[in-house]
């Protein structure tokens, strides 16, 4: 048995993705290169925006052409999964299963059942479920993600994740340590703790939060680099700061999401913090963790989003002067409160301020990067560069990617590069000295 597992939507669902292929391996399936050597194909999706449903259904449509050319099981998991259930079997009848968050554990039997009819298994479970020791094929062999957390209970107004992901669940933080442990005595020397809101993290018989967590990932000998993704700017304590204050292994690099710089807005938003107070968070972070990177999220075109308030949007990319920035334009998602709002921003206008959006941040970012230029930084190698040419890519600590020229590069280990140059989303360099 062949098995082949294709991706959407953010690090959380990456990660579950390296569950799945685990609990296939583990089963005894053997992953295959592309769709058409597998004997199952499983989608594990994203309902985040509307644009990642619509590439999924485009997927599922080359899926159903390679059905109709030969036996393939095809599964759909994730988001998408658990949100619509059996009207997906409905409205793709030739998909055999569909698989929530929560059902991962139980594939082999879920594919078994699969072969003799339409199967699903979308249960909730409210406790968290721990997967088995060699239940995890990762990616990477240089950064691991480590999950310690699902669910999110806050109900950002156009959010759909407490909906397809549930409410907070929290892995017990042994369990966490464990994994980390295991990690680094395989060579990673870099984790990223993962959750939908990671600093509202508790360890469910303790009670210790995202601080503790820190301190005890941080004395794991071996491991070099810790991030944690995603924190909610409402929820940024003195205590978190603190931590990363105290353990250097903290990177300093924050995805802090922001979504709009328009106090009216973030309220019909329910974000719970206002624009002035998103910025005197960043002086805080910025004073006491000096060189710290920032990212963020924004969307343009939430309903009521006027020619103001994205113009103060505008205005807080130039005075964070983030590093990176994921943007999107307001799509509705099923069961959330901005679904029941009137979508009012028209197309060509969330397209127009989109736009507008991207092309000041590349300028900010160019600026930021050439910032760099001459400065010898470590870099933590991730392998061959996707640009070709034998050059090698790795990451800062600030999240920056680089790609450089070396004789050669082992993902996983650091490099101390010279950089010699920047784009707009990348640096370049070559090994210092
Ligand atoms: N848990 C994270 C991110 C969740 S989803 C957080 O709280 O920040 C990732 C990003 O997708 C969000 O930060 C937001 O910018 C974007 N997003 C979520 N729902 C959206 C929607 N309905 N329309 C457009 N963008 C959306
Ligand atoms: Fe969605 Fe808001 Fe929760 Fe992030 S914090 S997952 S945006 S509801």
């Amino acid at each position: 048995m062949k098995f082949f597992v294709r991706t959407f939507g953010c690090q959380m669902n990456q990660n579950d993705s390296e569950h799945i292929a685990g609990i296939l391996a583990a089963s005894g399936a053997e992953r295959a290169a592309t769709p058409e050597d597998a004997d199952v194909v499983i989608v594990n999706t994203c309902a985040v925006r509307g644009k990642s449903e619509e590439k999924l259904f485009s997927y599922l449509g080359r899926l159903s052409s390679l059905k109709r050319r030969r036996a393939v099981l095809i599964g759909v998991a994730g988001c998408v999964a658990q949100i619509q259930r059996e009207t997906l079997l409905r409205k793709r009848p030739f998909i055999d299963f569909v698989v929530g968050p929560d059902n991962y554990r139980e594939l082999p039997s879920i594919m078994e059942k699969a072969t003799a009819g339409p199967c699903l298994a979308t249960g909730r479970a409210r406790a968290w479920r721990e997967f088995g020791p060699g239940e995890t094929l990762r990616e990477s062999p240089a950064s691991a993600f480590v999950t310690v957390m699902e669910g999110c209970d806050n109900f950002c107004a156009y959010c759909v994740v407490p909906f397809s992901r549930g409410r907070e669940k929290f892995r017990p933080l042994g369990h966490i340590l464990r994994e980390v442990r295991e990690l680094a005595a395989t060579g990673y020397r870099e984790v990223q703790l993962l959750g939908q809101n990671v600093n509202s993290y508790r360890d469910p018989e303790t009670g210790r939060g995202l601080p503790a967590l820190l301190d005890e990932a941080c004395s794991v000998p071996g491991i070099e680099w810790a991030r944690f993704i995603t924190s909610h700017p409402g929820k940024f304590g003195n205590d978190l700061i603190e931590a990363m204050v105290r353990n250097r292994k903290v990177c300093r690099a924050l995805h802090l999401p922001l979504q709009s710089g328009s106090s009216a807005v973030l309220e019909r938003m329910s974000r719970g913090y206002s624009w002035e107070e998103y910025a005197a968070l960043v002086g805080r972070l910025r004073q006491a963790l000096p060189g710290l990177l920032l990212a963020t999220d924004i969307i343009v075109g939430f309903p009521g989003e006027t020619e103001e308030d994205f113009e103060a949007t505008m205005e807080a990319l130039r005075e964070v002067r983030f590093a990176g920035i994921f943007s999107f334009r307001f799509s509705p998602r099923p069961l959330t409160a901005a679904a029941r709002m009137r979508d009012d921003v028209p197309l060509e206008v969330k397209r127009r301020r989109l736009l507008e959006l991207q092309n000041l941040q590349k300028a900010l970012q160019t600026e930021i990067f050439r910032s760099f230029v001459g400065q010898d930084l470590k870099v933590l190698g991730l392998g061959p560069s996707p640009k070709g040419g034998g050059r090698f890519q790795g990451r800062t600590e600030g999240n920056l990617v680089v790609n450089f020229a070396a004789p050669r590069a082992i993902p996983g280990e650091f490099a101390s590069i010279r950089v010699t140059g920047c784009g707009p989303y990348s640096l370049h360099g070559e090994l210092a000295g």
